[in-house]
């Protein structure tokens, strides 16, 4: 190190300080790289890595970006999941003595970035702190680009907590994680979020942890009296993990944080819990396949037409209502819409040219706008009267109230109007920005310019007559200034008061002193107007600014109405209907579809079910039925019908009337896991673990096939229990899919339970899909059937068809031998008949490769003649 030269020394510095990012170090006008940063960087950004001597006989790897387009590079490598540290010249290196003071003046973090070129528009991005102990923990988390920012607490033994920070990450989806080590001590949950959330994790013990003051930093930030004043009375964890999130802040921003001006403290147990696996299994946000929007639940609701409607829209399915009233009081507004679509539509064009105001004002409080920002907020506020006007023309009094409520600020409006010009350049630096009339003394600066240039054009065709030069020109360059350009053929008409400034290959320039000194009127000018231009600019940011909290409010409502707006549009393009709410616990759906299948279905019409659902007689229903009938469609299609009515939208169905759900939980398919280290089997247990600990009376559970994963008795035995307990203790709502016909006989067995089935016709040896459910079951799965529609050659279903005959031919031996048979004939049988029972449960038909097909099959038809033989022979 004592060899370095001193720059190399001041960078070393500096990186031991901010070793987990990669340092941007300015050096003139480049972002420089060095050593491993440089190696990592000129990879991801795909730029070239050279060296510098850094002293002694040290080379450093070094690569380099232009400080004017290094954003975009910044946002790439956080986006690649690094944090970059921006190191600038803190002093003016043509006037410092020594080498240039730098320090960090920002951390990028992908919890923190703000860049709305790579941010997506309808999703926040948060950054979650984690405080947590063996008594409690805290959850807060802020977006810094909306400048929204939650909190919330809970208590509880370990493992509970471990769950619960699970279940609201599931919903928070954060892009990054800070946390406490005592939390990072749990590996497998640490494990879970990687593989779930894959946010990006630091530890974060600052060495603040007993003696600072938590509360003085936050009551300082928020810049109230106390803590009460955010709801935070008692809320200790909610405090420690509010305390480092904005230490975390302080310490990456620095101090752009104005525009985080409040903080709101929610109670989870406000809304429904939805665990991660439920959001998943019921394809929320994405589809399970293929991880897309399209075909999931947010792809058919959201019609929203701004930014802030779109991530408004997304936070309410993440929180599903639990009190009546509220949700009733968004229908009432989705059905105003609904019932007067002139307005409906009217609203929604009007919504549409709102931008993204949110994280316009963000950007502004920042101070990284220009005045291209501005005027997409001033064209933005423009729509606001007639929003306003178009709710309160209706007549109808819930809406003139909405309309009341919308604050359009005028003012602000008026002042952009007046200053800043229409389609401002994106520079803020080299002037036109500023309307004519807002400032005198710029407007005078600009009257002088203009001067300048008539006496610079008078000036000219006074020296063509003068001189007799035709073509005599004046003409201007950044570096020479202003100057007369002659060319070969009139060099002889030069006069002598014309002084050379420059040859070229055809021509010669030259200045006279009255061009000079119009050229210092000018240029002068110039400079001042530009500066002049961008304080002014600065002015009018300022002043916007300061009225953030009324233009963060404001985007509050657009994004409500817009929410409301999209729900009432989706309701009535798709034929939805209103539900009725009850506290008693029933679910009454007439004529149910499921939202997204109904839309892609393209060859076949969607059949609607009917669902009753109580806490007495039909508490838990058992659906037996083929493959392919629509056992899962049909349970998803109950919990999603739920799930939609309690953040207050209308659902696809002839009448429902919804009973309020604490939880939904799910369990469908066996998706594979094994990325995870555990088998399904394994991840399917965990998963109904947590079913049975944590569902309540006024839960929801969606069973798919529970058991599958293991031997067939073992799988029954296991779902036959659980049956059982939530019949008799937990008493939660539950459809209950299955292959296991033997379950069916629970229906006598115990009360509250009641078996479905999904009808099918047999026509000769094919089978048709009724989809229509009925009470009453089956011991039918048809798989042979459904392998043949899927398109598996029909000498091989053939063959599978014989060997199933044998097999049931051979049940039909054992059973009635059994007793007289010797053990080792009957476990050999049975082991067999388990083997192919459990093959062919396990085929997932939509996966299935015809690759894989075959030699299942293959595989099955080796087994048969096998056991063929064997029992032939004995
Ligand atoms: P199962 O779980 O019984 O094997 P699924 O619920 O997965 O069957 O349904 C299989 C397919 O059948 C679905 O992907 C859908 O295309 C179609 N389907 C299911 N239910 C219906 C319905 N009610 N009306 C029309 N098509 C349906
Ligand atoms: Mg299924």
């Amino acid at each position: 190190m004592s060899n370095l030269t001193p720059m190399m020394k001041q960078y070393k510095e500096i990186k031991e300080k901010y070793k987990d990012s990669i340092l941007f170090f300015r050096l003139g006008d480049f972002y420089e790289m060095f050593f491993d940063d440089a190696i990592i960087a000129s990879k991801e950004l795909e730029i070239a890595l050279t060296q510098r001597d850094a002293g002694g006989n040290e080379k450093a790897p070094m690569c380099g970006v232009p400080y004017h387009v290094s954003e975009v590079y910044v946002s790439k490598l956080v986006e690649k999941g690094y944090k970059v540290a921006i190191c600038e010249q803190l002093e003016d290196p043509s006037i410092a003595k020594g080498i240039v003071k730098r320090d960090v003046i920002k951390v990028v973090t992908p919890g923190t970035i703000t860049d709305m070129n790579v941010l997506d528009e309808k999703s926040n991005n948060f950054l979650v702190s984690i405080y947590f102990d063996n008594l409690g923990v805290g959850l807060s988390y802020v977006d810094s680009s909306t400048g929204e920012m939650y909190t919330t607490e809970n208590l509880g033994t370990t493992n509970d907590l471990y769950d619960y920070v699970l279940d609201e990450l599931g919903k928070i989806f954060p892009t990054e994680i800070i946390c406490n080590e005592k939390f990072a001590e749990n590996k497998k949950v640490m494990n879970i979020i990687e593989n779930r959330i894959n946010p990006y994790i630091t530890i974060y013990d600052s060495d603040l942890t007993s003696n600072i003051d938590w509360t003085i930093k936050i009551t300082n930030h928020f810049n109230v009296n106390s803590t009460k004043n955010l709801g935070l009375t008692g809320r200790m964890y909610s405090i420690l993990s509010t305390g480092k999130l904005l230490d975390y802040l302080y310490d990456t921003q620095k101090d752009s944080l104005k525009h985080i001006s409040n903080l709101e403290f929610y109670n989870s147990a406000e809304y429904m819990i939805i665990d991660i696996n439920t959001r998943t299994n019921l394809e929320i946000h994405e589809t399970i396949m293929n991880r897309e929007k399209k075909g999931s639940l947010i792809w058919i609701l959201d019609k929203t037409s701004t930014a802030m409607g779109g991530r408004l829209l997304k936070k309410w399915l993440e929180q599903p209502l639990l009190n009546i009233k509220e949700i009733v009081k968004r229908q009432q507004i989705v059905e105003l819409f609904v019932n007067d679509i002139i307005t409906m539509d009217k609203v929604k064009d009007c919504l549409r040219k709102i931008y993204d105001l949110e994280r316009l004002i963000s950007k502004i409080s920042y101070g990284n706008c220009n005045a291209r920002d501005l005027y997409s907020l001033k064209i933005s506020l423009d729509r606001l009267p007639e929003l306003k006007e178009l709710l309160i023309q209706s007549k109808n009094e819930i809406f003139i109230e909405l309309g009341m409520k919308i604050d359009s600020l005028s003012d602000i409006c008026e002042l952009i109007e007046n200053s800043i010009v229409d389609n401002p350049p994106i520079s803020v630096k080299e002037g036109n920005l500023i309307k004519e009339g807002y400032n005198e003394e710029l407007d005078d600066l600009k009257k002088a310019n203009i001067e300048g240039k008539q006496w610079l054009a008078n000036l000219e065709s006074k020296e063509i007559q003068k001189t007799g030069i035709k073509n005599l020109k004046i003409g201007f360059n950044k570096k020479s200034g202003y100057y007369f350009e002659v060319t070969k053929s009139n060099f002889d008409l030069v006069p002598n008061y014309f002084i050379r400034k420059q040859t070229l290959t055809n021509s010669e320039r030259y200045y006279t002193n009255e061009l000079k000194e119009i050229e210092l009127q000018i240029l002068g000018a110039e400079e001042k107007m530009i500066e002049m231009e961008y304080n002014i600019f600065q002015d009018v940011r300022l002043k916007v600014k300061a009225q953030t909290n009324r233009i963060q409010r404001l985007s509050k409502q657009i994004a409500k109405i817009d929410v409301l707006n999209s729900l009432a549009q989706v309701a009535y393009k798709n034929n939805y209907v209103k539900p009725k709410l009850n506290n008693r616990g029933i679910i009454e759906i007439i004529e149910g579809r499921h939202p997204v299948i109904e839309e892609t279905l393209s060859d076949s019409v969607f059949v609607p079910n009917d669902t009753l659902l109580d806490n007495k007689d039909s508490l838990l229903q058992i659906i037996t039925g083929p493959n392919m009938a629509g056992k899962s469609t049909y349970m998803r299609q109950v919990a999603i019908i739920t799930l939609m009515a309690q953040i207050g939208s209308f659902v696809p169905a002839k009448e429902a009337n919804i009973g309020i759900v604490d939880r939904i939980f799910t369990r469908i398919g066996a998706s594979d896991n094994l990325s995870q280290g555990e088998s399904t089997f394994m991840v399917e247990m965990h998963e109904v673990a947590n079913i049975m600990k944590n569902a309540s009376k006024n839960s929801l559970i969606i069973l798919d096939e529970v058991g599958r994963g293991t031997s067939t008795y073992d799988g029954l035995s296991i779902a036959w229990a659980i049956i059982e307990h939530i019949a008799t203790n937990i008493k939660a709502k539950t459809l209950f899919a299955t292959h296991y016909h033997e379950l069916t006989e629970l229906e006598d067995k115990l009360e509250g339970i009641k078996n479905l089935t999904i009808l099918v016709e047999e026509k000769g040896d094919e089978v048709i899909f009724l989809r229509k459910i009925i009470e009453g079951s089956t011991n039918k799965s048809y798989g042979i059937e459904v392998a043949k529609l899927a398109g598996i050659d029909e000498k091989i279903t053939n063959r599978a068809n014989e060997i199933l005959f044998q097999i049931e031919q051979n049940r039909k031996l054992t059973n009635s031998n059994k007793k007289s048979q010797s053990n080792h004939q009957f476990d050999f049988i049975d082991y067999k008949k388990n083997y192919f029972l459990d093959k062919i449960n396990k085929l997932n038909i939509q996966k299935i490769t015809p690759i894989e097909a075959i030699n299942i099959l293959y595989e099955l038809t080796e087994e048969a003649s096998k056991l063929k033989e064997r029992t032939q022979n004995e």
